[in-house]
């Protein structure tokens, strides 16, 4: 099986901008809804219901911390169907005292929104349309069918914008979704190779470093540069190169495992992410990645493009602890193989070339 493009772990993980832009808004919603709920209790104490306007003060307090906490909990989910789901009881429970008018249903309309805003399509439709099913039904619980003209068109209002608010929330968070994950990957990819960006493989880098430490695996870390790539731009034109660069990453990609990663860091070079690999297994598979490379020449329009690259290897943890350190060592080993005539990997200090020279 080849690897995606760039890392298959990328596409199911949520990324670390999702997720923050997730945690602010579920702190917005329970700082707002806390202070609500502070402000009603003020309501409440001027009525007379101590009771009542003490245990607000503790839920609006609650909120407030649970706005901050909400940063640092590891269950955002969790979370977020503990405000729901009381949520969703209390708006019961408002319209079904005995003394509520019609107008206290206008809070069911939240639901949706909040529902689709804070746990996406799929959770948001399984929580939203079963509320709002059963509240229509509380509805005419508590205010049997329309008897005129005037209350048929009460009705009507409400039962229609509450569908409609159904409606539109679906559509809308369905196409934010779609944009969303079509902006995410425009953003992870390069757009000539379709391997990850610079920018994705250094987020690859650091969250394989956190799983090789959490697993106690080693990970090896490869920085291929093509070799004199400057030459067939100018002996074969900009088209060739780009050709080229494509050409390489599909030479890589074959044989490259589902679990590594491969990304463009920038003009012809690439880094590529070896995981739960020590370099006496990496050595072998780098080295034929370099014989794949110089064995199968580019056919561009006819013509034959001799190609080759150079690798430099680095292992966690000996040879550096953090993605900067790794990644030094992995560009200083890949600059030692430059000096040594290119097309040869080096994954030591001291070592001496292990390949042929350029054909
Ligand atoms: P070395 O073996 O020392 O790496 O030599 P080199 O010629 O490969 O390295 P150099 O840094 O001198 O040149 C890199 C070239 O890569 C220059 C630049 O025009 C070319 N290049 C960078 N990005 C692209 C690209 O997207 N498409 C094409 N066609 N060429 C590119
Ligand atoms: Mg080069
Ligand atoms: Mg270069």
């Amino acid at each position: 099986m080849y690897p995606h493009r760039h890392s298959p772990q990328s596409d199911t993980r949520q990324t670390g901008l999702e997720d923050s832009a997730r945690r602010s808004l579920v702190s917005l919603i329970f700082a707002s809804t806390g202070l609500t709920i502070g402000g009603f209790s003020l309501l409440q104490f001027s009525a007379g219901n101590s009771l009542f306007a003490c245990i607000e003060l503790l839920v609006c307090a609650g909120l407030l911390g649970a706005s901050r906490w909400i940063y640092h909990t590891r269950n955002l989910e969790l979370w977020i169907y503990l405000y729901l789901i009381p949520t969703c009881a209390f708006l019961v429970y408002i319209t079904l005292m005995p003394d509520a008018s019609a107008s206290a249903f206008v809070w069911t309309y939240l639901i949706p929104l909040l529902s689709y805003l804070l746990l996406g399509k799929r959770r948001g439709l399984q929580l939203a349309w079963p509320y709002m099913g059963g509240a229509l039904l509380l509805y005419y619980w508590r205010f049997p069918l329309p008897q005129n003209a005037h209350e048929l068109i009460d009705a009507g209002n409400a039962i229609l914008c509450g569908a409609l608010i159904m409606v539109f929330v679906h559509l809308y968070e369905t196409r934010r979704a779609i944009t969303y994950s079509q902006l995410q990957h425009q953003a992870q990819t390069d757009p000539l190779t379709g391997t990850a960006s610079r920018g994705h493989f250094k987020q690859e880098l650091i969250r394989g470093l956190q799983e090789a430490q959490r697993s106690d695996s080693p990970l090896v870390l490869v920085l291929m540069d093509i070799d004199h790539f400057k030459q067939v731009n100018d002996r074969w034109g900009h088209d060739a190169g780009d050709h080229a660069l494509r050409h390489i990453c599909d030479l890589l990609l074959e044989r490259l495992r589902v679990t590594d990663s491969l990304g463009r860091l920038g003009g012809e070079e690439f880094g590529l992410l070896l995981r739960s690999t020590d370099l006496d297994s990496a050595k072998p598979l780098v080295e034929s990645l370099r014989a794949l490379i110089s064995q199968h020449p580019l056919d561009y329009r006819g013509q034959r493009i001799e190609l080759s690259a150079t690798f430099g290897l680095a292992q966690w943890p000996s040879d550096g602890r953090t993605p900067d350190e790794l990644y030094r060592c992995a560009d200083s080993r890949l600059y030692t193989g430059k000096q040594q005539g290119r097309n040869c990997l080096i994954s030591g200090d001291r070592e001496i070339r292990m390949s042929s020279t350029l054909p």
